[in-house]
């Protein structure tokens, strides 16, 4: 079976088409949070992904993807306010860490990024599965991943969709964390607003992974 893998460049464009997604979301996703929570989602998510878009770019070239996924999340945290600062943060920096020698992203890497954002959105958040945050859809992608076999292009494309499916499902959980708690039964109805732009952020991952596996960036071994 051909095996794709994402070098340390189109790892960047994928965190960069990421940001673009979530900027062009920024309404959307305050939307999510209005239903359900402060409403600042949204502007929260921009203010991330732009901090890190302007890190990314002072990075020298040739920075290993283990690094790259830790700058970029020091720079979300650092710019950030709100829970997510924290959690998407460590999440991303964690990830790195995950695959500190790493010269490629295939599907052992991949799986390895997955499963170190769920733990550290765990240990950071205390959430379980089915709390309504942005675990649900981490915890989902793991779920199938750990099952799945192909190419990072087609686990990418699996996670999405997986993902997409978690992040809707939340609309049938209640809170038990964090300020919408308080809220019962009333936050049924509406997604949570961390797991929607979770699976926007991979989402736009699978998109461009899907993009570069036309070019050079993506090795076909
Ligand atoms: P804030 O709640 O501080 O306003 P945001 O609106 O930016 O922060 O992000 C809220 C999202 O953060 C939630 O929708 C949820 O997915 C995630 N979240 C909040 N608290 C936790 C937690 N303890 N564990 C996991 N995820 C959490
Ligand atoms: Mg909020």
């Amino acid at each position: 079976m051909k095996t794709a893998c994402i070098n340390a460049m189109a790892v960047r464009g994928l965190l960069l088409h990421a940001a673009t997604r979530i900027e062009a979301a920024e309404a959307e996703l305050n939307g999510f949070d209005s239903a359900i929570g402060d409403g600042d989602h949204g502007i929260t998510m921009r203010l991330g992904f732009q901090a890190m878009r302007r890190r990314l770019s002072e990075l020298p070239e040739g920075m290993a993807i283990g690094q790259v996924l830790r700058e970029a999340g020091k720079a979300f945290m650092g710019s950030t306010g709100g829970a997510i600062g924290v959690l998407l943060g460590r999440a991303l920096i964690n990830a790195g860490a995950a695959i500190p020698e790493a010269q490629d992203v295939g599907p052992d890497e991949l799986k390895k990024v997955f499963g170190a954002m769920e733990r550290a959105v765990a240990e950071t958040g205390k959430a379980k599965p089915g709390d309504k945050t942005m675990l649900d859809p981490l915890h989902a992608i793991n779920e199938v991943l750990s099952g799945s076999d192909g190419d990072v292009c087609e686990l990418l494309s699996i996670a999405a969709q997986v993902a997409q499916t978690a992040a809707r499902g939340t609309a049938n959980m209640v809170c038990r964390l964090g300020r919408a708690s308080r809220l019962g039964d009333r936050v049924l109805g509406h997604p949570d607003p961390g797991a929607m732009s979770f699976a926007l952020i991979v989402a736009a991952f699978a998109e461009q992974a899907r993009s570069l596996s036309q070019s050079t960036q993506v090795a076909h071994i």
